[in-house]
């Protein structure tokens, strides 16, 4: 079944083009082909091995920023294909979101963020940019993978107004106050979705967050009831998935008719009427949006700051800033390519290809280049 794109989804005929350019593919559209670009990247398979929520070797079971990238891309496909936007490019965009994340998760970034302080800063999500434009090394022709510009645009979630002066084209919203595409805003909302289920389940597992404490959340109640009266002896394990499919069933239901809703209210003819919009039309309605965000407080409260989270957490600081100073004392402490290049930069050069070496690390790698080099020094 061929289905059309909507006139104000992202068609690649009217597309801002790649910052090189290419010939076009003899059998695949131009955001299939970013899409395929980013599968074969070496930022994508490191996600393998980097901490969502859970240290990667906390348990062979939890979300990893790979799968979890999975689960964004299929629910984000899920509402593009409902919606007539275009699949491809939203696929494209959840897969590659977060592949500027450093080991460890939020605690990573926010300890290499600390260490940049004096040379920019660190954001994950302008790492995500970086790692598309610029450090992937795989082509003759161009740094990066020479993504289309609604892939970047897509990728590019938030910036601050002083780093999109430094980003060019797709810098440019930011400071003009435009919206991205629906599949740009699709990507972002499906991350949240995706993460405010998997982490019920992964923290359920853990132990850290118990059925009682879980039906206090409307979202979750609201499901579990529907669950419970159907099928009331069943276990709990299967029970929290049963639970976790009907609220994300719920959210992403709401989260198309809405979006719909706006649509059809505004009328827009173009991608470029969607940038003009004022604010985002890919959005749930206030019911929903108020539950989701309940849980996801929740998350934050009884999950993520959990005390067997918050260890984690500064162990993780450690090694980072540990790592970090470590290079930034002796740049042969890091392999020969990087090691060449900084020696030849002034001090926040340097700073940034270290950062951009230790955000690349995977969870395991940072642990053993730590053990590694501390028992050295
Ligand atoms: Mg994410």
């Amino acid at each position: 079944m061929l289905v059309q794109l909507a006139p104000y989804a992202a068609n690649e005929n009217q597309s801002r083009g790649r910052r090189h350019e290419e010939p076009a593919a003899k059998y695949r559209g131009e955001y299939q082909r970013d899409r395929d670009r980013i599968i074969h990247s070496t930022a994508f398979r490191r996600l393998m091995y980097k901490t969502q929520v859970f240290v990667n070797h906390e348990g062979d079971l939890y979300r990893t920023r790979l799968t979890h990238s999975l689960e964004v891309s299929q629910i984000g496909r899920s509402v593009a294909s409902a919606l007539r936007l275009n699949e491809p490019l939203t696929e494209a965009i959840c897969l590659a979101h977060d592949l500027g994340h450093t080991p460890f998760g939020h605690a990573g970034q926010d300890e290499l963020n600390a260490c940049m302080r004096d040379f920019g800063g660190f954001e994950h999500n302008l790492q995500s940019l970086r790692v598309v434009d610029e450090l992937e090394a795989k082509y003759a022709d161009f740094p990066g993978l020479n993504l289309m510009f609604e892939t970047r645009e897509g990728i590019l979630k938030h910036c601050s107004v002083r780093n999109a002066r430094e980003l060019g084209d797709v810098g440019e919203r930011f400071i003009n106050r435009e919206q991205a595409g629906l599949e740009a805003q699709l990507a972002n909302i499906a991350d949240a979705i995706a993460y405010n289920n998997h982490d019920v389940d992964d923290g359920f597992r853990a132990g850290l967050l118990s059925l009682e404490q879980l039906r206090e959340q409307p979202l979750f109640a609201t499901a579990f009831d529907r669950v419970h009266q159907r099928y009331p002896d069943l276990e709990d394990r299967r029970l929290i998935y049963e639970v976790i499919r009907r609220m994300i069933g719920t959210v992403v239901t709401d989260l198309i008719e809405t979006t719909q809703g706006k649509i059809d209210a505004l009328g827009p003819q173009s991608i470029d009427d969607i940038r003009r919009a004022g604010k985002p039309l890919v959005a749930m309605s206030d019911e929903i949006h108020e539950q989701h965000v309940l849980l996801k407080r929740f998350l934050s409260r009884f999950l993520y700051s959990h005390e067997q989270k918050l260890e984690m957490t500064r162990r993780a600081q450690t090694i980072i800033r540990e790592l970090f100073e470590l290079y930034a004392s002796d740049v042969q402490n890091m392999p020969t390519e990087f090691a060449e290049r900084a020696a030849r930069e002034d001090e926040a050069d340097r700073a940034r290809i270290i950062a951009d070496y230790v955000a690349g690390m995977t969870d395991r790698y940072a642990i053993s280049e730590h053990r590694r080099l501390i028992g050295a020094n």
